[in-house]
């Protein structure tokens, strides 16, 4: 019960009191709660795999969004797979994404050899989109990764853009809600 509790309380927004309150209510519920969730945990962690072209998690690779016929030829450039599932969400673009796995951080010591940089300019020299949207956060890094990025991506010559107003400074994309996404995604400029 200790380790259940303990790996709970590792979890975002989690702490131990409230890993206490999830592992009490699951153990008194167990056929309901506590199997469906073991049972539904060992499902995700033997069948969802990071899609091999965009980085997106999901249960096939090439993923969904990857294997679709429909989806624009843009690819909208992100830090984390929360964010590409934020902008899902918002309902408004239908392109396809690249999963950066982070930001460039001189702090955190990742440089861009740790990030999918090399995979995104080997799929614009294999299929160029029509357009390239960074989609960063308003934080230094992500300015530091995009301002980075537009110097590598600019030899392509393809029309580069970025998010424009909307997303708040030291704003995390996973967090805004759909409005506000939206408007920033909208408003997104052409790179100079
Ligand atoms: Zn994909």
């Amino acid at each position: 019960m200790e380790r259940l509790i303990g790996l709970f309380a590792k979890l975002p927004g989690l702490g131990p009191r409230s890993a206490r309150r999830i592992v009490l209510k699951l153990l008194r519920e167990r056929e309901t709660k506590l199997l469906p969730l073991a049972d539904a945990m060992r499902a995700a962690a033997e069948s969802v795999r990071n899609c091999s072209v965009c980085g997106n998690l999901d249960s096939r690779d090439p993923c969904t969004i990857c294997a679709s016929a429909s989806r624009e030829a843009a690819i909208c450039v992100v830090e984390t797979v929360a964010d590409l599932w934020a902008l899902e969400r918002a309902l408004i673009y239908r392109g396809r994404y690249h999963v950066l796995g982070g930001s460039l951080s001189a702090l955190a010591g990742r440089g861009p050899e740790d990030l999918a940089i090399a995979p995104l300019l080997a799929r614009l020299r294999e299929a160029p989109p029509e357009e390239i949207i960074l989609a960063m956060p308003a934080t230094v890094d992500g300015a530091a990764t995009g301002h980075y990025l537009v110097e590598k991506l600019r030899p392509f010559g393809i029309p580069i853009s970025r998010l424009a107003q909307g997303v708040p400074m030291g704003g995390a994309l996973e967090v805004l809600d759909e409005g506000t996404l939206a408007t920033a995604l909208r408003a997104r400029r052409l790179t100079p």
